[in-house]
């Protein structure tokens, strides 16, 4: 936070709840213009993009992941608070306070994410307690000779990959319920329907790394403990050998608990905030929704984060100056694209031209595989 010269809207209110990839974007966008408040109940933004590497290699990179949130506004006031609840004119703190929204004067943006299992994300509320939460989760990874990773999606293709650069000689066992890795819907990726050559070339790359693949099948659901060494039944009678670790990979939920009851009408099955091609969530004209929480028909990845927030912030602007909700721009999804890293050298990855081209090992490792877009995306936090 810091003096500024006037804004334009300085007297129009933005809360922005949640400094995930979507707030941030949104939040930094808009500080010049409106005074911004931006809620979120870490201390950090967690990069998301980085935990599974975070997880397994810990140390300096791990906690360059976890990058504060206070140099994202100049102008405006980051405020670290869990929110309680969240309606169209208030957003409750816990500790009681309120934050009071004008309909058509001041504007609110929703930006809660999704909430999955560790170690694809932690749920410290500070570097610190997520460092420690990093640390324990290597160890238990360094102790054990077989890690079986539940969900061949995404999430579970890159951290066996992770964990296979990181120790060479470790079993490593992807359990996954689709026939193709990457490309079902229960697969971890959740929305997005990739070709199914996409999901056979990730398994013969990870097949070539000493990763084992077992598709069409799944863990118990009720498998929550397991004695490190046991067998691992699955759900087809087979069982996988001497497993110690088991990791999930799958399940991501909205975090919706704030608004759940609150917008109940405006909420899709899944309970994601359904939105108007604007992003306006559908019925409102001052409540906008993005990124994990919203269902906008797009994949829930930071890429379409990308998108949508530029879109958000002109929409918001648009409505200031007068413009009708019927004369917002439209957020468009394009075609899905993916990148998968199988460690930092190899990987697999659909681009959104020519109808979804293939990438290989180089190409996947110098868009993603290297870095993680952690330079990338601490420059965009100011670090
Ligand atoms: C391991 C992993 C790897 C991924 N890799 C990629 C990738 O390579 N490319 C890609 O495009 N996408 C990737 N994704 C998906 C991407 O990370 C998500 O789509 C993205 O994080 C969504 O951004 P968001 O801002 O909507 O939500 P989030 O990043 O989840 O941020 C939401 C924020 O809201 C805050 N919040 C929630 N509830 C409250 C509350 N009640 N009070 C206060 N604050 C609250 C949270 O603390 C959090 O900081 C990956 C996801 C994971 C888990």
């Amino acid at each position: 936070m810091g003096a500024a010269s006037s804004a334009p809207y300085e007297d129009r209110k933005v809360i922005v709840v949640g400094a995930g990839y979507a707030g941030t974007a949104v939040a930094k966008e808009l500080d010049k213009l409106f005074d911004v408040t931006l809620i979120d109940r870490r201390d950090h933004m967690q990069h998301a993009i980085g935990q599974l590497r975070a997880a397994v290699v810990g140390g300096e990179f791990a906690s360059s992941t976890l990058i504060p949130t206070d140099r994202v506004l100049k102008r405006g006031k980051v405020l670290k608070a869990a929110v309680t609840s969240i309606s169209p004119e208030t957003v409750k703190l816990e500790g009681g306070s309120e934050i009071h929204i004008r309909p058509g004067r001041d504007f609110l943006v929703i930006a809660t994410g999704s909430t999955v299992a560790a170690p694809a994300q932690f749920d410290g509320l500070t570097r610190e307690a997520v460092a420690a939460q990093h640390a324990d989760i290597k160890a238990k990874i360094d102790s054990a000779r077989h890690v079986l990773i539940v969900g061949g999606g995404p999430v579970g293709v890159e951290l066996a990959g992770e964990i296979r650069d990181a120790h060479p000689d470790k079993r490593v066992t992807i359990v996954h319920r689709g026939r193709h890795l990457c490309s079902s819907k229960d697969g971890g990726n959740g929305d997005v329907r990739l070709p199914d050559s996409f999901g056979a070339s990730l398994k013969d790359l990870c097949e070539e790394r000493s990763i084992e693949v077992r598709l069409g099948v799944s863990v118990p659901a009720s498998t929550s403990t397991h004695e490190a060494g046991a067998d691992l039944a699955l759900s087809d009678g087979t069982s996988v050998a001497g497993v110690d670790l088991i990791l999930w990979a799958s399940g991501a939920k909205p975090n919706n608990a704030t608004f759940r009851t609150t917008m109940a009408a405006s909420l899709d099955e899944a309970g994601r905030l359904v939105t108007e091609p604007s992003l306006l969530v559908r019925g409102s004209e001052h409540v906008f929704a993005l990124g994990d929480c919203a269902e906008t028909g797009a994949s829930k990845t930071a890429y379409m984060v990308g998108a949508q927030a530029p879109v958000v912030a002109g929409n918001v602007k648009a409505l200031a100056d007068g413009k009708p909700a019927t004369g917002l721009k439209a957020f468009t999804c394009g075609t899905p694209a993916m990148v998968v890293p199988v460690g930092a050298a190899y990987g697999r990855g659909v681009l959104p031209f020519c109808g979804g081209i293939q990438i290989g090992n180089s190409m996947v490792s110098s868009a993603k595989g290297k870095t993680l877009f952690l330079d990338k995306t601490r420059a965009d936090l100011g670090y």
